[in-house]
């Protein structure tokens, strides 16, 4: 192989035929190079110029060894070619995934979609949210974030919607098209937020704590020894709610059998509140008639209402007692003070009233 041929950019420097420096070019792009490579070649040496360096990082040392141990300098030399061509190639296409977004064409489409209507972007203007206030006047916030490959890929859309929001969209799209597909899906929510904002307003709501405009259920207060959780469905919200009911059993059953004998009275057109208080034969405890310290009873173990998540859904059947407790507390508490198992329930006895009392063993 001859060196002159192979890179004839590298230029002999001593008479001894030693010492080259110059350039080799690698996918049309030329380095700096500089070559030490005696006859005795373990004092062979290569120092490189500053982008080489960056471009090798973590395997300049490797090379060094190479080096030392290469037959001739041409082979090498074509060694080194062939690494420096797949570095360019790893962090040419890196690059290419990291094409900055145009910042021009956002501009512009937000300021066509109205600068009030923005309420944060980020420094890259690739997190964008929007705020779009219905005829209700509630508040809902489109979030955006757009995808590298912005526009051929549709941006990634954060919303409290009540349904799955999937947006058409193609690589012509602009954002205003995704605002006003957002918009379009709130107002088509707006009898499902009525019909929640309805319960809010005029029952005890035990769960969740503040909801959002996506929460689809409500546990609702009826006696401070049971509630009823509802899942309304968002795109039929009249229609019966699936119900849970929690509590002692002789309430539950009750207001199971209520549900039963009246489920053939439901108004599928009807207010979903009155719907279902003829339903279960109640009248919700509301927030002017009532305290919602009357049905968040504590558990009689840990005298705490809420323990991380759970709520005192574990009641005493003893009508005269009609204690609450956790069911991890109460699971605790009958396991160590000598209950008796019995496949996947545990027996014994109430720790106010001492009257029989089980739980189910956790599922976990
Ligand atoms: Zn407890
Ligand atoms: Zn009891």
């Amino acid at each position: 192989m001859d060196m002159l041929l192979e890179f004839p950019n590298m230029v002999l420097q001593n008479r001894e035929g030693t010492r080259y420096d110059g350039y080799i070019t690698v996918m049309n792009e030329d380095f700096r190079l500089c070559l030490e490579y005696p006859s005795d070649i373990a004092k062979a040496t290569l120092s490189c110029d500053w982008k080489l360096k960056c471009l090798l990082d973590g395997c300049l040392d490797v090379l060094k060894q190479r080096l030392l141990q290469s037959k001739s300098l041409p082979s090498f030399l074509q060694e080194m070619t062939r690494i420096i061509e797949k570095k360019l190639e790893v962090t040419k296409s890196t690059k290419s995934n990291k094409e900055p977004i145009k910042c021009g064409q956002i501009i512009s489409e937000i300021e066509s979609l109205g600068w009030d209507r923005l309420v944060s972007v980020d420094a890259d203007f690739t997190l964008l949210q929007f705020l779009y206030t219905d005829h209700k006047g509630r508040e809902h916030i489109l979030g955006m974030k757009l995808h590298p490959q912005h526009p051929v890929e549709p941006p990634q859309c954060i919303t409290d919607l009540p349904v799955p929001f999937d947006p058409h969209w193609t690589n012509k799209s602009t954002l205003e098209d995704l605002y006003n597909q957002f918009t379009h899906s709130v107002n088509s929510s707006q009898l499902f937020w009525d019909c929640m904002e309805d319960i809010d307003k005029n029952t005890w709501v035990l769960e969740p704590d503040n909801p959002n405009f996506s929460a689809v259920y409500r546990r609702i207060a009826i006696s401070s020894s049971a509630s009823v959780q509802i899942t309304v469905d968002p795109r039929q919200p009249q229609l019966l709610p699936s119900c849970r009911f929690m509590g002692a059993d002789h309430s539950v059953s009750q207001l199971r059998q209520n549900m039963n004998s009246n489920l053939y009275h439901w108004d599928p057109e009807g207010n979903l509140l009155e719907n279902l208080q003829s339903l279960l034969d109640v009248t919700f405890p509301t927030p002017t008639t009532s305290k919602k310290e009357e049905f968040s009873m504590e558990c009689g173990i840990c005298y705490s209402y809420k323990l991380e998540t759970e709520l005192p859904n574990e009641v005493c059947n003893d009508s005269r007692c009609g204690q609450a407790y956790h069911h991890s507390c109460l699971y605790e508490w009958l396991r160590s003070s000598g209950c008796i198992q019995s496949f996947n329930t545990v027996f014994g006895e109430c720790p106010y009233c001492s009257k029989p009392i089980t739980v189910k063993m956790p599922t976990t």
